[in-house]
């Protein structure tokens, strides 16, 4: 665990034990995504996320923090209706998640954009079709049989221009680096004109500097576009980097949130442990 904090004491709009997590007061825009008292059962009867509670407003980048097992992938899931979930209130874009079948769900999913830590990717396609593949939600007959309007390249190609990719349009995701693979899963997300993005360790599989470059990408979409991002994370630093607010989670539960300018290394210890300072030493 790589830490680089600000000095203690430094710790307005934190809060410790379980809490909501709102951005209200710093954000004038309506939320995006609102979770109020989310929690996740999975069949087995393992309650995996409980009285979870946050929103999201335009322009933010929200950084999901806690171990391994903590419900980060659960909350994600959950967003979309890909978890068994019950909340007061679960909406994304004012649309309900929790009841939404057929066209509802498919409308709901269009609006979010998510970025995997695996990229996800189709391998022996170009650049350009993966990231055309984005705008299926939006598809017309013809995209069906892999024909992309003229409008659809063009946007395309934008973003692959936007994600400093332009010139590899034409190369097979396969031969990208891991970074260049997490661009054009960015560009992808993009295509889908998403209210909101949701990426899930999208930069566990990279190195340091490619890590930086992925995240400053996405604050950047956030603050240009407005498109908010919640992120999970493993490395504090980056979240405290890139992110204006985080949420840490413990057994499904949130442990601790506020401005990432919050964050103290008591709080870092109690949601990682002890081997969290341990290895800030070394
Ligand atoms: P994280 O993303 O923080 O690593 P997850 O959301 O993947 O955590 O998992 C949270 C907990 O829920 C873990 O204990 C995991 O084993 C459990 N879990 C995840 N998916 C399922 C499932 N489909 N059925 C039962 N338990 C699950």
């Amino acid at each position: 665990m790589t830490l680089n904090l600000p000095p203690a004491g430094h710790q307005t709009g934190s809060h410790t034990g379980p809490r909501t997590a709102s951005g209200a007061g710093t954000h004038l825009a309506p939320p995006i995504l609102v979770a109020k008292d989310l929690r996740v059962t999975y069949p087995n009867g393992y309650t995996a996320l409980e009285s979870f509670t946050m929103d999201v407003r335009p322009g933010e980048i929200v950084a999901l923090l806690g171990h391994s097992g903590s419900g980060k992938s659960t909350f994600m899931k959950a967003a979309t209706g890909m978890a068994p979930s019950t909340a007061t209130q679960l909406t994304i874009d004012g649309q309900d998640v929790i009841g939404a079948t057929g066209v509802e769900l498919r409308r709901l999913r269009s609006k979010v954009g998510y970025v995997f830590q695996h990229f996800n990717l189709v391998p022996q396609l170009s650049a350009l079709t993966n990231v055309l593949t984005g705008g299926l939600h939006h598809a017309g007959p013809a995209n069906a049989l892999g024909i992309f309007p003229r409008r659809q390249r063009e946007r395309a190609l934008e973003l692959l221009d936007r994600v400093g990719l332009a010139d590899k349009a034409r190369q097979r995701a396969d031969s990208l680096s891991g970074g260049q693979q997490q661009r054009v899963a960015i560009a992808r997300a993009l295509m889908q004109e998403p209210r909101i993005i949701l990426a899930d360790e999208p930069v566990a599989s990279l190195d340091p500097r490619l890590a930086g470059s992925v995240l400053r990408l996405m604050r950047r979409i956030a603050r240009e576009d407005g498109i908010p991002v919640v992120v999970s994370l493993h490395i504090v630093d980056l979240a405290v980097r890139y992110a204006d607010r985080f949420v840490a989670l413990e057994a499904g539960q949130v442990r601790h949130t506020g401005s990432v300018e919050a964050l103290t290394p008591d709080m870092v210890t109690d949601i990682y442990g002890q081997e969290s300072e341990d290895d800030e030493e070394h």
